[in-house]
């Protein structure tokens, strides 16, 4: 399955080069679409173009250089931790290593499996080292850093929930996805492919403690972000066919919800963890665990906006009892469970809360129970 040749000519509209500008007389244009354009007068009666030729980088610049235009690197910018998307770098871009790779912005370290602090991890590289992780359909089985032999995979300690390991967890807490690096080799099982392709975004499902060899190893499961990622399985298959990569189909409804990372933290942060309804602090080995909860429901029909006014730091419990229209709020902050008051909705005042984002809340809620606002 290779891109048609007017499909990679407009995903190429969308995509300027990360790395390599060509300078032409002063002025810096983009490699990629440049090199597009100059193979296509070079060979008219070619076929499509693979969407490999995406790998870009160093490959751009030779290519372009037998054309007689010369590259400017900009790699020396310097670069944000980043979470979520690469917007140069769809699902199936592909990296001749692993600098390439960190260059993109995809995985910034070109050594450690996990590029992350205790705050939040960015992204994961699977490489054939970690003979613990596991690819099935959609799900990556992924084993934390820490408490290997130098080059081996072999245990000689136990692992510790700190830097990058505790930033999947906080990933986990927030439901912030991360980006999945994997080297060809391990989906594929030939080790002579050494390229490493950018499958996207994963969220952390699950995460706990296991044993290998004797020590504690951190183990978290990862599933395929559906619409921002490829489904790993089905990468195997076309690479080990010999067929190209096929970018995601992107469902417009669902991509246009950005969830804003950063906001759910800072209610927590306000709150300390605590919830707002019933004033439960849960306490896990992580740290203490609260969610953050819209008010008025992103996406289609009710667009609430995913900003502070419009979020609550919830427990689990009264989140789902709220989802599910059994927990309202009135205009005196006086919490409604099912009609009756249970009590006041605590409320900071450098949250500004948005009261109108509960009367809609209320109203919806009110009409999904049968039941009437007013009683
Ligand atoms: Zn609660």
């Amino acid at each position: 399955m290779s891109l048609g040749r007017h499909a990679f000519l407009e995903k190429y509209e969308q995509q300027p080069s990360v790395r390599y500008f060509a300078a032409v007389e002063g002025v810096w244009i983009d490699s990629k679409p440049l090199l597009a354009v100059a193979y296509g007068k070079q060979h008219p009666d070619r076929g499509p173009l693979s969407v490999r030729l995406f790998s870009g980088g160093e490959e751009t610049r030779r290519a372009l250089s037998r054309f007689g235009i010369e590259l400017v690197s900009n790699a020396g910018e310097t670069r944000q931790v980043v979470y979520g998307g690469i917007p140069e770098c769809p699902p199936g871009t592909a990296f001749r290593d692993r600098r390439e790779a960190f260059d993109a912005g995809v995985h910034r370290t070109t050594q450690a499996g996990i590029a992350g602090q205790a705050g939040g991890t960015q992204s994961i590289c699977l490489s054939d080292g970690y003979s613990d992780d596991r690819i099935q359909g959609d799900l990556i089985t992924y084993t934390g850093f820490g408490g290997r032999a130098p080059n081996t995979d072999r245990h000689i300690a136990d692992q510790k929930l700190e830097k990058g390991n505790l930033g999947l967890v906080e990933n986990y807490k927030l439901g912030r996805p991360v980006r999945v690096l994997v080297r060809e080799s391990v989906l594929t099982v030939r080790n002579a492919d050494n390229e490493y392709i950018y499958l996207g975004l994963f969220a952390v499902t699950n995460w706990g403690w296991g044993m290998r060899e004797g020590w504690k190893v951190l183990i978290y499961q990862l599933r395929a972000v559906a619409g921002e990622s490829l489904i790993p399985d089905e990468v195997a298959t076309a690479l080990t066919r010999g067929e190209d990569v096929t970018p995601p189909r992107r469902s417009a409804q669902v991509n246009r919800i950005i969830r804003n990372y950063d906001v759910a933290a800072s209610v927590k942060r306000l709150y300390d963890n605590s919830c707002q309804i019933c004033g439960t602090r849960l306490a896990t080995a992580a740290g203490p665990y609260s969610e953050g909860a819209h008010i008025r429901p992103l996406g289609i029909p009710h667009n609430g906006p995913d900003t502070l006014e419009n979020i609550l730091c919830l427990c689990p419990n009264c989140h789902v009892l709220f989802d599910g229209h059994a927990l309202t709020v009135r205009p005196d902050s006086t919490v409604m469970k099912l009609g009756s008051p249970i009590g006041k909705l605590k409320v900071m005042d450098a949250h500004g809360l948005n009261y109108e984002h509960l009367a809609y809340q209320e109203q919806f809620s009110t009409a999904n129970s049968g039941r009437s606002a007013d009683s």
